[in-house]
């Protein structure tokens, strides 16, 4: 599973020897009976260790071992001391009685549970360690007739058999982990070539679903296929689950059945568990050397689909991202050689967008043809071994004929990010001149430069390697405009003046303070309850000159006229036209100072103000709202006018 769970194992064994032939897989042989109105799980699993194997092979918490046999004979499995013997048979019987769908879902995160809507049973799982990890399987499990049971691998036989539903998967190719999913499924099939895809979704979802959703796997499993190598399992199957996860397995997604009519589930979402099956499963992670799988397959799935509708949505991708680590409060940068797995929203932009970034730079810093071939020859080389970023690294450099340590390392070891800025830039006749500066400690760059001129546009890179550098860049025309890096292609903090004024600036400002427009009690009332709900500082109240005066960001509420009134007195900002008289009640957000954030929150009268008060922090990612009542009307996103990097001399 392509998400990192920390569990207690009830117990766990370890075999370590020093035999030489450690190629040797060891291979599970399960027998897996599952009731999941009983919420009763039985397990057989024969094993006959290699020598020289380690696993890893632990049980869920609750699992409990009934019985044991080593060689045939009985053994007290509380006596047994391991690690297990290798080269005999080792047979263990275990129980568990699993927690229901509502104790899952009160876990907040995947685990073992067991339920008539829906079933996840992981037996073997591995979290850390996982170099001599791996192993291969023949599972098979029985449901009551009415449920379907799948478990990720090729499908070797299926029967109804005396009121049971019985099942058998075989993986071959080397795996790091064994879950089985269960549920009142309806089973699609589609043959796409020799590969059995197949969906287990709810009996009550639309058949067409089904169709989708298989024939957008076929899409993806080919594009995937040509970009990387032919993908190297023979099912791939969607399976729905009564838990909010979007997760992938080896050959298998686990998606939310709540979710599995948005088209962002069909399209993104599906294409990043698909591509898990190389990058994550096929090559596996070792956590405790970085997580590099959630960057690739965010740049390969995520945004490769945002630069197929076209540049316009690859560029506002890279601008999110961008903004995203740019309002990230200080300090909870990490640098992405710690990324393991999402944890929290600060995670996320490291390790998945921070990490995409890193391979679009690798991408334009050594060509596409060098880029593919790295690809290609990582997967070649590493197909079901275990990687590190040190693994890609070594496969790029291979590809590209030349080292690409210094652009890994600064990437991947610092948690900052290089910000911009551009002195004294001339120009002179068909030239421009002008100086970048760079943070400290000094980033090794090459800075995308566009210059405009009467006759369009051209495009050039720079060499940015020491705090500053100074530039003469020539042109065929009277030049009018110098953008560096117009497009968002480098990782980097933005200048305030491209960071668009979101919601989200105020509620997390430390310092915010409030101030009510309207003196009536009522009003003020109102107006504290709009801000303790919004502001994570609370409400702290203050008029507009006292917040002026300290320069701290402002929350101003009040009905439309008082508010207008403030606004003008102080010299702030007034109502922005595109809203006025809009709705019941309208937020906006505005700078002042130059970038203090400022957020407005004006309504028709006393009424249409308190209908504000809920809705509002779960937009924090907008820069105005339109509300009818109690009801968003509009939203959107006011666009900065980036001034500092971009000139123009016209103006
Ligand atoms: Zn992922």
């Amino acid at each position: 599973m392509m998400r990192l769970q920390l569990l207690s194992l009830a117990f766990g064994l370890a075999v370590s020897l020093t035999h030489a032939c450690a190629a040797e897989k060891p291979h599970y042989i399960v027998q897996l009976s599952l009731k999941p109105a009983m919420r009763e799980l039985h397990v057989r699993m024969r094993v006959n260790l290699p020598p020289g194997a380690e696993p890893r092979f632990g049980l869920e918490r609750g699992f409990a071992v009934k019985a044991m046999t080593i060689d045939g004979q009985t053994v007290d499995p509380a006596g047994q001391t391991w690690p297990l013997p290798t080269g005999r048979p080792v047979e263990i019987v275990y129980t568990a009685a699993l927690p229901g769908l509502n104790a899952a879902l009160a876990r907040g995160e995947l685990s073992p549970f067991a339920d008539p809507e829906g079933s996840y049973v992981p037996l073997v799982h591995t979290n850390s360690g996982l170099a001599a990890g791996a192993f291969t399987y023949d599972v098979t499990v029985d449901v009551p007739a009415g449920y379907r049971a799948v478990a990720p691998g090729r499908l070797v036989e299926e029967r109804e058999f005396e009121g049971y539903s019985v099942a058998r998967f075989v993986f071959e190719k080397p795996v790091w982990e064994l879950s089985v999913f269960a549920g009142p499924y309806v089973v699609g099939e589609t043959m796409h070539g020799p590969l059995r895809l197949r969906t287990y979704f709810p009996k009550t979802a639309d058949n067409s679903l089904g169709d989708r959703y298989r024939s957008q796997v076929a899409h993806y499993l080919d594009v995937f296929s040509a970009e990387i190598g032919t993908y190297p399992h023979s099912e791939f199957s969607v399976v729905a689950s009564p838990l909010p996860v979007g997760l992938g397995f080896p050959t298998l997604a686990y998606v939310s059945q709540n979710i599995l009519p948005l088209p962002f589930m069909q399209e993104r979402s599906l294409a990043h568990e698909v591509l898990h099956a190389w990058w994550g499963h096929g090559v596996a992670v070792d956590y405790e050397r970085g997580n590099w799988s959630e960057a690739l397959t965010t740049f390969m799935a995520d945004y490769a689909l945002a630069e197929e509708s076209g540049e316009a949505a690859a560029r506002e991708m890279r601008h999110r991202w961008l903004v995203d680590f740019t309002t990230l409060p200080v300090g909870q940068a990490k640098s992405l050689k710690d990324f393991v797995a999402r944890d929290h929203a600060a995670s996320q932009i490291t390790g998945y967008n921070k990490g995409a970034m890193l391979f679009l730079m690798l991408r334009d810093e050594i060509g596409s043809e060098a880029f593919r071939a790295g690809i290609q020859r990582f997967w070649a080389n590493q197909k079901f071994h275990v990687a590190a970023w040190s693994d890609l690294r070594n496969a790029f450099e291979a590809a590209a004929g030349r080292p690409l340590d210094a652009f890994f390392r600064q990437w991947l070891d610092r948690a900052d990010a290089p910000q911009f800025a551009v002195q004294g830039a001339e120009r002179g006749d068909n030239t421009v001149d002008f100086t970048l500066r760079q943070s400290d400690p000094p980033y090794l760059l090459n800075i995308p430069v566009e210059i405009q001129t009467i006759s369009g546009i051209e495009r050039h890179v720079v060499r940015l390697d020491t705090a500053d550098g100074h530039y003469l860049l020539k042109s065929a025309a009277r030049i009018t405009a110098l953008r560096i890096d117009p497009d968002y292609r480098l990782f980097r903090r933005l200048p305030i003046d491209e960071v668009p004024p979101t919601i989200r600036s105020l509620i997390a400002a430390p310092n915010a303070v409030t101030a009510i427009a309207d003196a009536p009690t009522e009003y003020k009332d109102a107006g504290r309850d709009i801000a303790a709900g919004l502001l994570e500082a609370g409400c702290r109240p203050d008029d507009v000159t006292g917040a002026m005066a300290a320069n701290a960001p402002l929350l101003l509420v009040g009905t439309t006229l008082r508010v207008t009134e403030v606004l003008n007195h102080a010299g702030l900002p007034s109502p922005p036209d595109q809203l006025a008289a809009r709705g019941t009640a309208r937020v906006w957000m505005a700078h002042y100072h130059g970038h203090i954030p400022l957020l407005v929150v004006e309504g028709n009268d006393l009424d249409a103000l308190r209908q504000t008060a809920a809705a509002i922090r779960h937009y924090g990612a907008e820069s105005y709202l339109v509300f009818d009542g109690r009801k968003v009307i509009d939203r959107g996103v006011w666009l900065p006018t980036p001034r500092s990097l971009q000139i123009d001399f016209e103006k």
